[in-house]
């Protein structure tokens, strides 16, 4: 599974940041995930406690933030959203474009517990 493997790889990188804040367990992380990222959210959310198993990240809740998909067109310059299947200028109907936006996976924070407490 997919959706394991960057599982995994997140709880590696919260785990660094709870090294770098001396912290003892996480509380949340939060995930920019965009449209057109290939990442299935339910698929992932199964697949982190799984990862997280034994980690500091164990009982971290996860919050997404969806980002929304942007092209633009190289046949009128225009920036739409595509269609949930096909890629397609929003304006135009042209095949010609380009993801701007919407393909991102990535961390915007970790709340964690224990930094500088106690
Ligand atoms: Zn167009």
């Amino acid at each position: 599974m997919h959706e394991l493997s960057l599982a995994t790889a997140l709880v590696e990188q919260v785990e660094r940041v709870c090294e770098a804040e001396r912290a003892t367990a996480v509380e949340a992380i939060r995930l920019r995930l965009g449209a057109l990222a290939g990442v299935n959210r339910e698929a992932f959310e199964f697949a982190f406690p799984l990862a997280a198993e034994g980690t500091r990240a164990e009982h971290a809740k996860l919050e997404f933030e969806v980002a929304p998909a942007e092209i633009v067109c190289d046949d009128c310059g225009r920036r739409t959203t595509p269609g949930k299947i096909f890629l397609t200028c929003g304006a135009c109907d042209s095949h010609r474009v380009r993801v701007t936006a919407g393909r991102e996976f990535e961390i915007v924070s970790v709340e964690v517990i224990g930094a500088g407490e106690g």
